[in-house]
């Protein structure tokens, strides 16, 4: 059951319902009284008339020109439209001649009356809900109508407001009962329920029968709530309805529309979701409107539980994503400020409330807030880390200098340097998967010279949405043409960090085992070493060790925001069909759902376009070129290496419109190597305008990298050996990792306010301290506060250590051990 959960969550849409609590912004009454004008034009019957007959449908696409993606944002609705609706992409208005209703769903409603969902059915058995898709949308509508034509009431006291917003609530309550719960999911077939049939819904995950929204986070009706508690405030006559719904309108609002609405929405099981926080703000909400304590305690104490579950200790949402992310904190912070000062009534007989502050409550709260102010590029756009929207949310203005970043207990790090406009950022992605998640464990992006050069796509509800979830369109190793595995709780797919510095003013390190990705590697280890030579100078030696399996694949990406230009040093002189694997699918996706992971029927490798082939056994350089920026790659291939180039679809600017999705490509290259080992070199070298780096060769294990800086020839020599990592540059500086020193962590105590890590020996001149844990996965931690053995923590771990050994995180996942845990540090590289 969990498990079905959480895949239903993976491709929920990024959508808060649609509600606009019209009391935090400041509307003056003008402005509103032109907002409701048209309602005020209309006599009470026809305003009564606009509140939909029936339950509206929210995901309904376009049959004559599929246009947009998710069957959402397709159709529109406005004012004065009626029950036809019109494709915001080809401009069609339905019903129409060709597009006719030819098919009706007839439901008896429990109070016996007759109520008809007609649609329009294509020929392969989808079916059109125009007519439910104009009440949705004018639901929507007419709810924000209520709400401020209640506002202009408040202040002037004209009934011809308050009457209009009166006749909106009391019609709801009249409607709602026989309102039919339904299951409104893109690309899925609408399916209908009793309308008086609480949980659980026959074939359906929690949320997904719903009775109000589109689904049940959002069925707590609280716009008119809100409407309904400007007229109380204002002691509306309510007698005035009488003629209009009948006797009690205010009682029959409350009962049969606010009440019923929460107790639909609570019959739900809670499962805790990215969505769960605004559900919880509209029970505190409704429940104060109501003088319901009980309530306010249900969604307070749904909160309390919801902080313990889902936060790593670094302050992520656990679902690695920056947009689900803002959203579930942004959701928690709601529920804070509208239970702010409450206080219980006096005849309340459970746990009490007195001025309360739930903010106490949120003691990560300032971590949540920094990861996601620090998740962003240099040029203020969020860090797509997996299901992230790229460049949609408006740029936030940045510090103007780029610093090396690590969340250990997520997953991701960044190696960076520069200011202005000479940053340059290296992300290495690790986060596991739970839910919203990519396969794309030890996967890079790359930002340079103001550009994106190497990129992940980020999210999508196009149809193309399985090329962006999949292990082939991330700038990582595919092994045996099979995407990295899913994981399981008991065995997460992320990585262990093994080596982390970012100490040196010229050298960055990053040593990631990776090899939970996939469950045959022995090895799955990427090194990048991340150089800054000068101000606007940086390189990467990137090298990806991979052993188990047949075949490797080793992806770079370029930019998905611009084709540009991909030159390659070789000929890239045969055309190859296909990449295919023989068990492959060719299929082509529909929608989004059809994000084939296995890749029998849809495999990633048939999103690859225009492939061309070289054998090369040489060092090569790719070199992209964009309008402002480029990026040079350095390979130095193992004997037999096969070469690609292709193009593939970069989703990004196609903006959510799968008609669009082919004409936007980014160009990639792709070098497979065969047999049980493979050790994947190459060195990344972002430029401004022309590449700057004269030479690069490999001697073994080492590299040497030449280039000119004020007017002399500088070499970098680059050793890999084994474990270590050394460079030495004739410009005068060096580099050592250190000799490691392993023991074991004896204990974990709060000294002063401060998190001190208790180690068996005596440390001195460490920058970080990785712990080991007892299932292989591992920590890194900053240790720049030592005392003997004390380690002070800049930050809260996670977890706690008994007096017995025993450690217990007590933030996400959740992990015990009983064995011990080891440490390991590096002698700093001074
Ligand atoms: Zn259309
Ligand atoms: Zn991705």
């Amino acid at each position: 059951m969990i498990k079905r959960i959480l895949k239903a969550f993976l491709f929920l849409a990024l959508l808060m319902p649609g509600l606009v609590n019209g009391q935090q912004k400041s509307e003056n009454i003008e402005a509103l009284k032109v907002s409701v004008e048209p309602l005020i034009k209309m006599s009470l019957t026809e305003v009564k008339n606009l509140v939909p007959p029936g339950s509206g449908m929210f995901f309904i696409g376009c049959p004559n020109c599929n246009g947009g993606a998710q069957e959402m944002g397709v159709l529109n609705w406005e004012p004065g439209m009626g029950d036809e609706v019109k494709c915001k992409f080809c401009s069609m208005t339905f019903p129409n001649e060709k597009y006719p209703n030819n098919g009706e769903k007839v439901i008896i409603a429990p109070s016996g009356t007759e109520q008809v969902y007609r649609y329009y059915q294509n020929g392969q058995g989808t079916q059109y809900f125009y007519e439910a898709h104009a009440w949705f949308d004018r639901w929507k509508w007419i709810q924000q109508m209520a709400v401020q034509l209640s506002k202009v009431w408040s202040q002037t006291k004209d009934p011809a407001y308050g009457d209009r917003a009166a006749l909106i609530a009391g019609r709801f309550a009249q409607l709602f009962p026989d309102y039919a719960i339904r299951y409104d999911y893109p690309n899925a077939p609408k399916k209908f329920f009793p309308a008086n049939q609480k949980w659980p819904y026959e074939g359906l995950v929690p949320y997904r029968g719903a009775k109000w929204n589109w689904w049940a986070y959002g069925d707590i009706p609280l716009q008119i709530a809100i409407t309904y508690d400007n007229l109380q405030q204002g002691n509306y006559d309510w007698s005035r309805m009488d003629s209009q719904i009948g006797k009690l309108t205010d009682q029959r609002i409350v009962k049969d529309l606010l009440i019923s609405g929460y107790e639909f929405t609570a019959a739900n099981p809670e499962i805790y979701t990215n969505m769960s926080p605004g559900m919880y703000r509209d029970m505190v909400r409704i429940g104060r409107i109501l003088n319901r304590p009980d309530i306010v305690h249900d969604g307070v104490n749904r909160f309390k539980e919801f902080l313990k579950l889902g936060f790593f200790a670094d302050g992520w949402w656990k679902e690695g994503t920056v947009s689900y992310h803002d959203q579930t904190i942004g959701g928690l912070e709601s529920v804070a400020k509208e239970a702010k000062g409450y206080t219980d009534p006096a005849d309340w007989k459970g746990e009490r409330f007195e001025n309360l502050d739930l903010t106490d409550a949120m003691p990560f709260y300032k971590s949540a807030l920094n990861v996601s102010q620090q998740a962003i590029f240099p040029n203020g756009h969020k860090l797509p880390l997996n299901d992230t929207w790229a460049n949609r949310a408006t740029p936030v203005k940045t510090s103007g200098i780029s610093v090396s970043r690590l969340w250990p207990s997520l997953g991701n790090a960044a190696l960076a340097a520069g200011t202005g406009k000479d940053q340059t950022l290296l992300n290495i992605n690790w986060s596991g998967n739970y839910g919203h998640s990519h396969y794309d464990n030890a996967s890079i992006i790359l930002f340079a010279n103001g550009a994106e050069l190497l990129s992940d796509i980020g999210y999508t509800h196009s149809k193309y949405r399985g090329w962006t979830l999949h292990t082939a369109s991330h700038n990582t190793v595919v092994i045996d043409q099979k995407a990295q595995e899913q994981g399981t709780v008991a065995k997460p797919v992320t990585g262990r960090l093994k080596y982390y510095d970012d100490q040196n003013p010229h050298v960055k390190v990053v040593d990631l085992d990776a090899s939970p990705a996939y469950s045959m590697a022995g090895e799955y280890r990427r090194r990048l070493i991340f150089v800054h030579v000068a101000e606007g100078r940086d390189y990467v030696i990137d090298r990806f060790d991979v052993e188990g399996g047949e075949t490797h694949d080793w992806f770079l990406h370029g930019m998905c925001e611009e084709e540009g230009k991909l030159e390659t040093s070789i000929s890239m002189d045969r055309p190859v069909k296909t990449l295919v694997p023989e068990w492959g699918g060719t299929g082509v996706p529909r929608n989004q759902y059809d994000s084939d992971m296995i890749g029998k029927k849809i495999h990633a490798y048939s999103y690859m376009k225009d492939i061309r082939a070289a054998t090369g056994n040489k060092p090569w350089t790719a070199t992209w070129n964009y309008q402002n920026s480029g990026l040079r790659t350095h390979l130095i291939p193992q004997a037999d290496t096969q070469i690609f180039s292709f193009r593939a679809p970069s989703v990004r600017l196609a903006a959510e419109d799968d008609n669009k999705l082919d004409s936007f490509m980014r160009l990639g290259i792709m070098q497979r190597h065969t047999g049980t080992k493979s050790s994947f070199i190459a060195i990344h070298e972002p430029f401004q305008s022309k590449p700057w780096i004269k030479s690069v060769r490999a001697e073994g294990d080492t590299y040497l990298i030449d280039y000119e800086m004020n007017g002399k020839i500088i070499q970098d020599k680059v050793s890999l050996n084994g474990n270590s990592i050394g460079i030495i540059s004739s410009a005068g500086w060096k580099y050592n990792k250190g000799k490691a020193h392993s023991g074991l962590l004896k204990g974990i105590e709060m000294l002063n306010g401060k998190w001190n890590l208790e180690l068996d020996s005596d440390l001195r001149d460490i920058s970080h301290i990785r712990l080991d844990f007892p299932d292989g996965s591992s920590l890194y931690f900053p240790a720049k506060h030592i005392s003997g053995k004390f380690i002070q923590m800049d930050n809260d771990p996670g977890f706690s250590m008994k007096k017995d050994g025993k450690v217990r995180f007590y933030t996400f996942p959740h992990n015990e051990y009983s064995e011990p845990v080891r440490y390991t540090v590096f002698n700093s590289s001074k």
